[in-house]
């Protein structure tokens, strides 16, 4: 599904991003085990990173996100890259609470932007005075990368804390955007923008908002997809070499690794190194 909408709006003088990241919220949900509350505050992170995922240039290219506060929920990392797979994990997966109290009120934000041709790019912000994630996303751009934007998140959840929406509306104004323009993206109704991507998907939502006027230049699609695999940590086990790989299996029965990032285990045994190594 193209959940992923990016265009020109406003006589082409406004980026508008709209995403509809329902099925990555659930997925991350599902995967780390998440209360509701630690649901919207991950999911609104998952959202916020799948726009700055979309930004991304070379095809190669990857950001991560690593957020530090005293919130409930602890530490939050999320990743993405050019190809819109999302993964990530919460510190706390049972936090319960507000989304300030889970999210903190002191900490920061800290990416590492790589678009694949050039040295990453670093930027970090504190925690504004106020607000949750929406208002740290936007002190994050507005320090570090000097844009000015409109940017809004939303997970919504029902009775019995299942995600039913998530998503993200963005919007950017060019650097030869008139007065009036950004006038105009000041005053856009960014949760109606979101309620309708809700209802009849971000194209239509998009359309019904900024009429034939927009021009389209991107619809893709997005979702929760994590790099591990057994074959990958097979690689790294074999640059550990054998020695270290027989002798933790010695000690400890296996070598365990887990992926934090969609919450799985990997166990590698005896058989898995004679297996490794029987061409060695
Ligand atoms: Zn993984």
């Amino acid at each position: 599904m193209k959940n992923v909408l990016r265009a020109l709006i406003f006589d082409e003088q406004v980026s508008l991003t709209l995403a509809d990241t329902t099925s990555i919220v659930k997925e991350g949900a599902r995967l780390h085990r998440l209360t509701k509350d630690a649901a919207v505050v991950f999911g609104k992170t998952l959202s916020a990173m799948t726009f700055m995922s979309a930004c991304l240039k070379g095809e190669t290219g990857e950001i991560s996100l690593s957020v530090k506060g005293d919130g409930l929920g602890g530490e939050i990392g999320v990743s993405g890259n050019r190809k819109l797979y999302m993964r990530g994990f919460i510190e706390n997966p049972l936090a319960t609470g507000s989304e300030t109290a889970i999210w903190g009120e002191n900490g920061s934000l800290t990416v590492i932007r790589d678009d694949g041709y050039a040295r990453p790019f670093v930027g970090a912000c504190a925690f504004p005075k106020k607000g949750g994630v929406d208002e740290a996303f936007e002190e994050y751009f507005r320090i570090s990368e000097q844009l000015p934007t409109r940017f809004q998140t939303v997970v919504k959840t029902d009775e019995n804390g299942a995600v039913v929406f998530a998503g993200v509306a963005v919007l950017q104004p060019l650097p030869f955007a008139d007065e009036q323009t950004i006038e105009k993206t000041w005053n856009a109704d960014l949760s109606a923008l979101l309620d309708g991507a809700q209802g009849r998907g971000v194209d239509e939502a998009a359309k019904q908002a900024f009429g034939k006027s927009g021009t389209v230049w991107e619809a893709r699609s997005a979702q929760y997809k994590c790099n591990c695999s057994r074959e990958y940590l097979t690689r790294v086990l074999v640059s550990l070499g054998e020695a270290q790989m027989r002798e933790i299996i010695q000690s400890d029965g296996a070598v365990r690794v887990h992926c934090h990032y969609c919450n799985t285990d990997y166990e590698f045994t005896e058989a898995d190194a004679d297996r490794v190594f029987a061409n060695k």
